[in-house]
């Protein structure tokens, strides 16, 4: 993270071009090569539907489909892993679909949900109790913990761990059937309570869970855990390499033991490290809480790391998949630097985004020497440096908007914008000279005041004179007001997941992440539809919220010009 993003993106960048394939990749070459799966290769994205996908999503998903699409015949499944039915609801399967296919990414045919299989899976159970690896243990969830045992002593076993196949059959079925209240038992398998990984004694497979769920209904009331599912559903659908992240080392000895008790077909479980990063918070609780409690405008927020929140502010979706391919995966967590997204971010749109003039801090321009009721034409390009972007023409006239900023009356040196004395040129038009001010009589400026020079139109002069500073302007007579959203991060503090004592990760939010102003903008820029990104001139990246209405522009401000980064940490300091 010392690295600046641009030399890490460097690095990676020549990581990728190298021999070296990444831990992952490298693995499923040899299964490859060796025939372990006959030369399959077929992953999966297993989402489940309790809040909307985030930018550590985004990572899992370039990864499985991406590995997958390196290959011949690869393919990669979304499914849906919905076995807990009270967090999850339909919102989220929509949101995580519309997720997926923006960020350019297609499942085809093969989209599932493991509650498709709950019938399979309470087949498999009864399979597991007839063949004595599993049994209903009916101690309270609390007693099951304190048996579990820690890490350092072994666990005990339950009193119930012994009880006849029938009995257990029976049990199981009436816990099926509504007969028994939540908590009143639970289905473990019957492992080994003295095993070293704490995972292995005797996991639970089952639990009674009286609740509606958002596919199956009222059908069930028992719901198969996370660990049990996940591995059937692997294998059912065939997958080859069940990628996952490093909290789930621990679990794979269960995934096999799993599929290998019950003589199923066994996918390899690879790990790798998640995505974290820098003035993020990337953890679905956390982020349900910032949207629940009101912290932020909604799941798509602009500010929030969620995919729908940075489609809002205007991310393209080729700058996260380079994120992602910059990143790599790895074995070893760390932390990655925003800088090096908003890198990508900004290397994709300085490419693609036509580049117009807003002023988002305005102050009143005049040009004495200038004919009331006049104008003249400026037709300008819409990229400098891309003709295929076309052009659009802008009026230019007595009375001008500027930027606040772009006007000192006392300026430093090197000031090379406006100030009394001092010439300028006005981006694509005229140069100008400025005269002087006109105060309110509280003193504040109200106007600023400055005659041009009709020789220099188009921005050059015959005789060659140069001026060191060019500004942009929006003609007063057609500036369109728009309501302008500036965000600066949502955190303060590099990792807000780490607080010190007694604080939470709310107590980082920075007060400054949304502010919002009234700009002047050239009359095209109110023409464009929400999703469009631009580049006003020398400001930023924007983008057109959906708020927008016809005449009423709302933009986003995507990313500055250059890395905001580290005015957040001088800010701080
Ligand atoms: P969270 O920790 O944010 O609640 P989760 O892991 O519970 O996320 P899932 O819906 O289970 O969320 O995640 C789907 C897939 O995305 C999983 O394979 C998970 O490993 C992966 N994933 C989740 N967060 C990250 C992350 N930060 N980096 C990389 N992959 C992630
Ligand atoms: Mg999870």
């Amino acid at each position: 993270m010392s690295n600046s993003p641009i030399e890490s993106a460097k690095e990676t960048a020549e990581k990728k071009d190298g021999p070296g394939l990444d831990f992952i990749r490298t693995r499923i070459a040899e299964d490859n090569a060796s025939g372990k799966y006959q030369g399959r290769v077929h992953t999966r994205f297993p989402p489940e539907p309790n809040g909307y996908l985030h930018l550590g999503h985004a990572k899992s998903i370039c990864l499985n489909f991406g590995v997958a699409g390196e290959h011949a015949g690869g393919k990669c499944n979304l499914r849906f892993d919905d076995t807990n039915p009270v967090k999850e609801d339909t919102e989220y399967v929509e949101s995580i679909m519309e997720d997926v296919k923006w960020l350019g990414f297609d499942w085809e045919d093969r989209m599932f949900y493991a509650s498709d299989y709950f019938d399979r899976l309470y087949e498999l159970a009864i399979q597991l109790i007839k063949e004595g690896k599993a049994y209903v243990d009916s101690l309270s969830a609390e007693e099951i913990r304190q048996y579990r045992g820690t890490l350092t002593e072994p666990g005990k076993e339950s009193p119930y761990r012994n009880r006849s196949v029938e009995e257990n059959l029976d049990l199981f079925q009436r816990m099926k059937n509504g007969e028994f209240d939540d908590g009143a038992h639970v289905l473990r398998a019957k492992i080994d309570m003295a095993a070293s990984n704490v995972v292995m004694r005797d996991p639970t497979l089952y639990r009674i869970r009286k609740a509606h769920h958002h596919r199956t209904g009222d059908k069930w009331c028992i719901y198969p855990m996370y660990d049990y599912t996940h591995c059937i559903s692997d294998s059912t659908e065939g997958i080859t390499h069940s990628i996952c992240t490093l909290e789930f080392e621990n679990n794979r000895e269960l995934y096999d033991w799993t599929l290998e008790t019950l003589g199923l077909y066994r996918p390899q479980q690879i790990e790798f490290a998640r995505l974290n990063l820098t003035y993020t918070v990337l953890s679905k609780r956390k982020l349900i809480q910032l949207v629940q409690e009101g912290h932020v405008r909604g799941w798509d927020d602009p500010r929030m790391p969620t995919l729908s929140g940075v489609r809002r502010r205007g991310f393209p979706p080729e700058a996260l998949r380079e994120f992602c391919s910059r990143i790599g995966v790895a074995k070893a967590d760390s932390m990655v630097d925003y800088a090096l997204m908003e890198f990508c971010v900004r290397e994709k749109l300085n490419a693609e985004t036509p580049r117009l003039m807003g002023v988002v801090e305005p102050i009143k321009l005049v040009i004495t020497n200038y004919p009331e009721g006049q104008y003249d034409e400026f037709e300008m390009p819409m990229h400098p440096e891309d003709e295929s972007h076309g052009t659009r023409t802008m009026r230019f006239g007595r009375e001008l908007w500027i930027e606040n900023d772009d006007f000192r009356e006392e300026a430093p040196k090197k000031y090379f914008r406006l100030t009394p004395g001092q010439e300028v040129r006005l981006r694509y038009a005229y140069y100008v000279t400025c005269t002087g001010v006109v105060k309110d009589a509280e003193g504040n400026i109200k106007e600023v005041h400055c005659t041009y020079d009709p020789e220099s139109k188009g921005g050059s002069t015959a005789d060659g004179r140069k001026v060191k500073g060019t500004i942009h302007w929006v003609s007063a007579c057609d500036a369109v007001p728009a309501e302008v959203r500036l965000y600066e991060p949502l955190f303060v503090k590099e990792n807000p997941n780490q607080v010190e004592e007694g604080k939470t990760f709310l107590d980082y939010l920075n007060p400054e992440s949304e502010k919002v102003v009234t700009a002047y903008l050239e009359p095209r820029l109110a023409e464009f539809e929400a999703g469009t990104r631009v580049q006003f001139e020398r400001l930023g990246y924007f983008c057109v919220d959906k708020d927008s209405k016809p005449g009423k522009p709302v933009f986003n401000r995507t990313a500055t010009l250059r890395d905001s980064w580290a005015r957040v940490e001088r800010n701080q300091k």
